[in-house]
């Protein structure tokens, strides 16, 4: 880097406060590199971190499901990630110090020397060099970092999917044990919802139901089939129990909430389940939101599964990149918003449901 280059960013100084502000390109050493952000997807962390809903270490550069071309890199870093300058890569959320226990066991989610303190897109600015999120020109890659490769032909927006889609996969899939002819029943179908349905046709899946509620979502669930769905529908208007029941002569093997601010849907997933079968519960839904309708009896009486997922890791995340370049789901064709630095604010309000017109299915920051 050329002394005194700086980078424009986004500093989010409080809820609802976003400014953009300057900062120099720090130098790279032998272990850390610099990446030159060409897209930073958006999701429902972004907009409850920008209204506050997600309280955070204020002041921090957002973004945290980054797309860029490496600039600069340590040949230490290069041999440890496997990549070098000028490779496109997809940056994780989690630091991996590749060491502890639950590194070694694949749960870097839980690092010792990181853990969630240390998440791209939520560290203070005030910890040099400030470039910890994708709403930057730059953002620095620190030596745990973890780094996936891009295929060339991928445009940097579809690949910023590797998010919800590898979250798709892990949740849809993976954590619940999806197998060839399941019924998946997917609440939610948002980017999320519609990345796990792909997923679950991906694994072989029998029948996908998706589940929506209200003309808000009507866009979405109108999208579903082209994502793996069998049928999707308005549980406003259907009774999504009597709709599955109806076309597959019984309930849902497994069944997927990623509903955001949608209490009652836990209710509709246990009611979803068949006997014996499987509820996931992805992505927060903020805490303390409860879960109206649901009765504990009616996981012991079903003998049901529930489990939670948080996080997505490297082998969904690498799985998701495969299948994005296969092109067999028309992820490029979502109705997708990009916004530069300068009409984040107006994009990440329209996201939050804050502004007249309907949230785009997929929001993109392109510094
Ligand atoms: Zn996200
Ligand atoms: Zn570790």
């Amino acid at each position: 880097m050329s002394d005194g280059a700086v980078a424009r960013a986004l500093v989010l100084q409080a809820p609802r406060n976003l400014v953009i502000r300057e900062y120099a390109l720090p130098d790279i050493g032998a272990d850390d590199a610099l990446v030159r952000v060409e897209a930073c997807g958006l999701c429902g962390t972004d907009h409850e971190q920008y209204t506050g809903e997600l309280s955070g270490g204020f002041a921090f550069v957002p973004g945290h499901e980054t797309v860029g071309t490496i600039e600069v890199i340590g040949p230490q870093a290069a041999a440890r990630w496997g990549v070098s300058a000028g490779d496109r890569v997809a940056v994780e959320v989690f630091q991996s110090c590749r060491q502890c226990a639950n590194c070694l066991s694949g749960e870097y989610r839980r690092c010792v020397r990181h853990g969630l303190a240390d998440m791209y897109g939520f560290i203070p600015v005030d910890r040099a060099p400030g470039l910890w999120g994708g709403y930057a020109e730059y953002q620095y890659l620190a030596p745990d970092s973890m780094v996936l490769p891009v295929a060339g032909d991928l445009s940097p927006d579809v690949a910023t999917l590797f998010n919800p889609l590898g979250a798709g996969i892990r949740w849809g899939v993976t954590v619940p044990g999806t197998k060839p002819g399941d019924v998946v029943a997917v609440l939610g179908p948002g980017i999320r919802g519609l990345c796990a349905a792909a997923a679950a046709k991906e694994a072989g899946a029998g029948f996908v139901l998706v589940t929506g509620v209200g003309p808000r979502d009507g866009e979405r669930l109108a999208l579903a089939s082209q994502f793996g769905a069998d049928l999707a529908i308005d549980v406003a208007v259907e009774d999504p129990v009597a709709a599955l029941t109806q076309h597959t002569g019984g309930l849902a093997d497994v069944v997927l909430d990623v509903t955001a601010k949608a209490p009652s849907a836990f209710a509709q997933a246990v009611a979803l389940a068949r006997p014996a079968g499987t509820v996931v519960v992805a992505g927060t839904r903020g805490f303390g939101s409860g879960a109206p309708g649901f009765s504990p009896d009616v996981v012991v009486v079903k003998e049901l599964r529930v489990l939670g997922a948080l996080g997505v890791d490297s082998t969904a995340y690498r799985a998701a990149l495969d299948l994005l370049v296969t092109g067999r789901y028309p992820f490029d064709s979502l109705p997708s918003r990009c916004a530069r630095l300068e009409d984040a604010e107006d994009l990440l309000a329209t996201m939050a449901g804050e502004r007249d017109g309907l949230p785009p299915v997929h929001g993109v920051l392109t510094p």
